[in-house]
């Protein structure tokens, strides 16, 4: 099969390479009805992350069951299924409590830029859809796998609820799906931050109720000023740097919460300054494969459409253009179809 390595910044490659093979009675091979680039692959293709030896691309995943080992018992060849980026035995203490990407047994899955991709942990890791989608819903679908269920973590653990004021730091898929989480469980009044325009329009479809364009303390200033100078009772932050970091905690009320999901690249907390804000943190790789029973239904039933998110469809061959068009933010999130 042809699949996507990364061979240093800049060099993504289409290239031909081994077909996956069940390893581990239990894992399953999928055969992926579309992929994506996230936004945490711009990492090592900007060289901001090292990228030692050549490696295999991809994370998130939806497609059809193709062959299963012989102790899986919980999916069979045939159904469409989603799993997200860790795999899990969702049997462990750990995953029990509701946090799979910390699963005692947990592996990275890798490599899903490509036609194929065995997933390890098959049944504590995989959920199936009701029946085969039509193909109108795969990208919802495919969403959920990470943006979405990591937009929705954002949310839980920053406490949204009914009635209460949300700012989203952050205009990136995470972020505008972000939004869409936190309308969903109800919160009254929902502030995007964000400068780019069709992003701006997307987190209003999503359910923002207010744009702030101005970023840093400017932007820390316009949530005290929308709020009448309380900040916001929760806080997304969906970006991952010192700044918006900083911008997410100094928006919060006291008393408040910051669900923190972007990956901390140079993030330092002065205890100090955590210790008088009074602001609740909680974040982390998102435990998607907790949400996604219900996230795959609120998906099924056309209730959200976190789809939108993908502005741009390629071929998976393509792909290198779809890195392209994300890093220099042409496009929002690119949607891979091998
Ligand atoms: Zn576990």
């Amino acid at each position: 099969m042809r699949a996507t390595v990364l061979y240093a910044p800049g060099d993504v490659r289409f290239e031909e390479r081994d077909a996956p093979k069940i390893t581990a009675p239990t894992d399953a091979i999928v055969r992926l009805s579309a992929t994506c680039v996230c936004g945490s692959d711009l990492w090592p293709y900007r060289g901001l992350n090292p990228v030692p030896r050549p490696t295999p691309m991809g994370h998130e995943y939806c497609g059809i069951v193709e062959e299963v080992g012989r102790a899986i018992t919980s999916v069979r060849p045939g159904q469409f299924v989603i799993g997200s980026f860790f795999a899990s035995d969702n049997t462990c203490p750990h995953c029990l409590a509701g946090y799979q990407t910390s699963c005692q047994h947990r592996e990275p899955v890798g490599g899903a830029q490509a036609p194929l991709l065995r997933v390890p942990l098959a049944d504590g890791t995989l959920v199936a859809t009701p029946e085969v989608p039509p193909d109108d819903l795969v990208p919802g679908l495919l969403a959920a796998s990470d943006v979405l269920g990591t937009g929705w973590f954002a949310a839980v653990a920053a406490d949204v609820k009914p009635g209460k004021t949300v700012a989203v730091v952050g205009d990136g898929a995470v972020g505008l799906l972000g939004v869409l989480s936190a309308k969903q469980m109800g919160a009254g009044r929902i502030i995007a931050m964000s400068r780019h325009e069709p992003r701006q329009k997307l987190a209003r479809e999503f359910g923002a109720t207010d744009v702030v364009t101005e970023r840093g303390d400017a932007g820390v200033a316009r949530i005290k000023e929308l709020t009448r100078g309380v900040g916001a009772d929760s806080v997304l932050e969906c970006v991952g740097t010192a700044e918006s970091m900083r911008q997410a905690i100094q928006s919060t009320r006291p008393g408040g919460a910051v669900g923190f999901v972007g990956v901390p690249h140079g993030v330092q907390l002065d205890g100090q300054e955590l210790f008088y804000t009074h602001v609740r943190l909680h974040g982390g790789p998102a435990p998607v494969r907790r949400f996604l029973p219900e996230l795959i239904g609120l998906v099924w039933s056309r209730t959200i459409e976190p789809g939108k998110v993908f502005d741009l469809t390629l071929p998976l061959e393509k792909v290198a253009e779809g890195y392209r068009a994300m890093d220099e933010r042409r496009a929002i999130k690119a949607l891979l179809r091998p």
